[in-house]
């Protein structure tokens, strides 16, 4: 590999040929300020915040290679004041009431005027809000775009979505759809990766906090929440620790705090999927039905295959994701050992996902008559509401969930990060399958953020699985081309549609990307999920979980029986 040697600010730094300027000084330690780049995703140079003197030409970091002997200056009064110029064009057209915007204080456009010293500009003027609800998730402000264009390149590269573009030209462009269609209409599968890209306010998650409010004042409501693994390891960002703080006992706090009736733990549910997807999984292996039989947890890869790859529903497992499970068995089986009209019961769910808002509204998702789960709000909305509540949350005692729902295993909570479920389900199949209660529960092969995995896995002697995961659009392709193309030699697929899995959803505490550049925050929140599934020393392996064996022996009889399909199966339908 050729290298080239620099000097940034007066440091020398050595990087490969072909690195940019500003890569090269994110590697020297020196800040250069970025709006439109995201590292290997969109780097265009469009919006030109970036420039530096490079031998004394004015240059845009992000897309400018260096050269050997280069000398590049970060802040200059030259550079300094065109970034001055080129932040107050943008403000120009930016409506920047900032105290009502969703990403007051967490928005790299204001900390960019903060770093610029920018306190006055002759351009800044009222716009009128142009705030709409696109999907069932999103709801767009393009009096507040910048037009970066960085949705649009995550849906279409990192998504495989490609429902984002821009219309219009010159001062009239805008971001919306392909000839501004619904969002709704097009093959937007709801993961809120353009949101969490997004360096300003004007994308957001269809707010559903106030809903949650109404309910929770409600005396004739019996309001439950749960909440999904992944939000426990996120949640306390939101409020100052640092990326990768897990936040179980204090989360537990709050909701209470905030006056939810019963606290539980999606978790439970996570074990319960173990249960009934393990089976479902064995069934076909050994009565020759559907494979590879694949995952069925996250709602955006459900939209993305009934939508894509209608030919693989028959592939996709029919459980339905944790989340649903756990409405269907709160308002059946919780109601009936409680002794509460499920009538009554109102369930409110935390998810580290704008999709899930998707999935509480679909149609097959409920049973008699009842919606499985009432609300969906995402891990910023509940940080929201106990900011609202002003909870005082990093000062909070570590409480634990109420019982029973909010019993779990190791093995529930990895289901937050890309391999979990297939790990969780390996734990039980292989102790189901051999027979015996194995020491070894860990299973390195199927972890990391690697974007396709495979492995073979010997889950009783003679008899090994082959499994393959994949997460984020782009990666999920390949899988599901060489599926199609019946090529796959796989049993078992694991799919998440967010890259990282459910850590790094959409609905989660959103990262800006100059500290993306300094931590690996996926790798942190992972780390946050493995060592929980580590202090739970006891349980590691979903059905050794007591109170899922209960609710088996003493209600559901078995997985896979008849009130399971009832309660906690689905189906799925094709989509144009
Ligand atoms: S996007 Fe940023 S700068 Fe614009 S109004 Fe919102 S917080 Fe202020
Ligand atoms: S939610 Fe996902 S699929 Fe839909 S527009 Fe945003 S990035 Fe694209
Ligand atoms: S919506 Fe956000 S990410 Fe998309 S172009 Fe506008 S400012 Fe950039």
């Amino acid at each position: 590999m050729s290298v080239v040697t620099l000097t940034i600010d007066n440091q020398q730094v050595t990087v490969p040929a072909g690195t940019t300027v500003l890569e090269a000084a994110r590697k020297a330690g020196v800040n250069i300020p970025t709006l439109c780049y995201l590292k290997g995703i969109n780097e265009v140079g469009s919006c030109r915040i970036c420039v530096v003197e490079a031998n004394k030409s004015i240059q845009t970091a992000c897309v400018h290679p260096v050269s050997e002997g280069m000398v590049v200056r970060t802040n200059t009064k030259r550079v300094r004041e065109l970034r001055k110029g080129i932040f107050e064009l943008i403000i120009a057209n930016h409506n920047a009431d900032c105290t009502i915007c969703a990403r007051n204080l967490n928005c790299e456009l204001q900390r960019l005027g903060k770093e610029l010293g920018v306190e006055t500009t002759p351009y800044l003027k009222s716009y009128p809000e142009e705030e709409e609800i696109v999907s069932p998730t999103i709801v767009r402000d393009n009096s507040r775009c910048i037009n970066c264009g960085r949705c649009v390149r995550v849906c279409d590269k990192v998504q495989e979505a490609g429902v984002l573009a821009f219309n219009g030209r010159s001062d009239k462009m805008f971001v919306s759809t392909f000839y501004d269609a619904p969002l709704e209409e097009l093959s937007c599968i709801n993961c809120g990766q353009c949101i969490v890209n997004c360096p300003v306010g004007a994308l957001k998650e269809k707010d559903q906090t106030a809903e949650v409010w109404a309910v929770l004042n409600d005396p004739a409501k019996y309001v439950i929440v749960q909440t999904a693994p992944a939000v426990r390891a996120a949640l306390g960002e939101e409020f100052g620790m640092p990326i990768g703080t897990p936040v179980t006992g204090k989360m537990a706090a709050a909701l209470r705090r905030l006056g939810f009736k019963k606290v539980f733990d999606t978790d439970f549910a996570a074990d319960v999927t173990i249960m009934e997807e393990g089976t479902e999984l064995l069934g076909r292996v050994e009565k020759g039905g559907v494979l590879p039989m694949i995952t069925s947890c996250s709602p955006g890869w459900i939209k993305f295959c009934e939508h894509n790859y209608p030919d693989l529903l028959d592939n996709l497992s029919t459980c339905k994701s944790p989340q649903n499970m756990m409405g269907a068995l709160l308002k059946s089986h919780y109601a009936e050992m409680a002794g509460i009209n499920p009538d009554d019961i109102v369930v409110v769910s935390v998810m580290p996902c704008t999709a899930k808002k998707f999935e509480v509204g679909r149609e097959e998702l409920e049973v008699d008559g009842r919606r499985d789960v009432d609300i969906s709000i995402t891990t910023r909305e509940l940080a929201k509401m106990i900011k609202q509540a002003d909870i005082d949350f990093t000062k909070l005692p570590d409480e634990k969930f109420d019982e029973f729902y909010g019993d779990s295993t190791g093995a529930a909570v990895i289901f937050g990060v890309t391999g979990g479920v297939m790990e969780a389900a390996l734990r039980t199949l292989a102790d189901i399958l051999s027979g015996k209660d194995l020491q070894n529960v860990e299973y390195h092969d199927v972890r990391g953020l690697e974007g396709v995995r495979e492995a073979e896995i010997e889950v009783k002697e003679g008899l090994k699985l082959k499994v393959a995961l994949a997460h984020g659009g782009s990666n999920i392709k390949k899988l599901m081309d060489q599926v199609r193309s019946g090529k796959a030699p796989y049993h078992f697929i694991e799919v998440m549609a967010c890259p990282g899995g459910c850590i790094m959803g959409g609905g989660q505490p959103i990262v800006s990307d100059q500290v993306r550049s300094e931590i690996d925050v996926a790798v942190e929140r992972a780390k946050a999920l493995y060592s929980e599934d580590e202090k739970a020393a006891e349980y590691r392996k979903s059905h050794q979980n007591p109170s899922v064996k209960r609710l088996y022996d003493e209600y559901l009889k078995e997985p896979n029986g008849h009130l399971s399909h009832k309660l906690l199966h689905t189906h799925y339908q094709k989509r144009g």
